[in-house]
């Protein structure tokens, strides 16, 4: 007989695992799919210094950590990418590249893709100077001058790892205020090798082979200043990535998944967590307490729907 699990997660990150271990104390028999490493997006932070009850661990550390309680749990991870999902009647199809499963409930935990400036020629620069991961290509620009794109969490913490690594960093910005926490502004304003390039954006990318040079307009003066540069990291934020949903379900005006206070879309049995829904903090921590909420959820919808 065709196996049908209870439940599959798509996406390992913390709120997957999360939602993992939930479930698996619950009894459900669960799948987790997951395209390239246990724990997603935090393995390529560096440090991560607001998970309550950790100090500060590398986020490689901690998915190490989430991981090893997945496995403990004997909780299977099926490691392929997503194509599509499907609804067939009460079931959920997953496609996958190798293999298709099937299950009465999905909960979406894939987070978002990195933004991209959406400037010319981006796309031909990336691997030629241009990287979306400080922490995964920091290390090529050793002694270089680099720039960072962005103001958030990520440009900031980003930036003071470039700074132990570059000669000199220059971060551009867009307004002449950080949306980054103040204690990482600080410590960023605390860095010699560190320029903040304000009220500014990145307009062009001049380099035959590779990046030499990047043009940056002040968007109050309107004047375009040019910047030797080895590379160019942008760390502009992500956006939900929804496109293998076969299906409509209701989405905010950025396009991140509308659910309720447990996790439930528009779409019966399917949940969201973590980075892709309309959640007002986007942290690791609220990630796994989606997680957590959704397959007590889910939980209850399959011995449901199982009847
Ligand atoms: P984010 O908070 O959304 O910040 C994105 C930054 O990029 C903003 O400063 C934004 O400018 C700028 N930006 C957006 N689109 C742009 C464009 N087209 N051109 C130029 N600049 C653009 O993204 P994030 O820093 O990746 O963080 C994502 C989430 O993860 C946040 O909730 C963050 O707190 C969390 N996070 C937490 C930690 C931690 O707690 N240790 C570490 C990393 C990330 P504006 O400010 O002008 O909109």
């Amino acid at each position: 007989m065709e196996k049908i699990y209870d439940l599959v997660i798509l996406g390992g990150g913390p709120a997957g695992m999360t939602a993992g271990i939930y479930a698996k104390r619950a009894g459900l028999d669960v799948v987790i799919v997951e395209k390239t490493l246990p724990g997603g997006a935090i393995c390529n932070t560096a440090d991560v210094s607001n998970f309550t009850g950790f100090g500060t661990i590398s986020g490689m550390e901690l998915a190490t950590k989430m991981f090893e309680h997945t496995q403990a749990l004997n909780i299977p991870f099926v490691f392929d990418e997503v194509k599509k999902v499907k609804i067939e009647g009460d079931i959920k199809v997953v496609e996958c590249f190798s293999e298709t499963i099937k299950a009465y409930a999905v909960i979406l935990a894939f987070g978002a893709s990195v933004r991209k400036l959406g400037i010319d020629r981006e796309r031909d620069y990336v691997g030629k100077g241009i990287s979306y991961c400080a922490t995964c290509d920091g290390a090529l620009y050793k002694g270089e001058t680099v720039a960072l794109v962005g103001g958030g969490n990520t440009a900031l913490e980003d930036a003071i790892y470039l700074s132990n690594v570059a000669k000199k960093v220059y971060l551009i910005h867009r307004r002449d205020e950080f949306r980054g926490e103040k204690i990482l502004q600080d410590e960023v304003k605390n860095k010699d090798n560190i320029e903040l390039i304000l009220n500014s954006a990145v307009k062009n990318i001049v380099g035959d082979k590779k990046i030499e040079k990047i043009e940056v307009e002040n968007l109050i003066t309107r004047e375009t200043t040019s910047l030797a540069v080895g590379g160019l990291f942008v760390c502009i934020g992500r956006g939900p990535d929804t496109e293998i949903l076969d299906f409509d379900l209701e989405k905010d005006a950025q396009g991140y998944i509308v659910t309720d206070q447990y996790m439930q879309t528009s779409v019966k049995g399917i949940f969201a967590v973590g980075d892709i829904r309309n959640t007002p903090l986007r942290q690791i921590i609220t990630a796994c307490s989606d997680g957590a909420i959704a397959s007590t959820k889910a939980n209850e919808y399959v011995r449901l729907t199982k009847k």
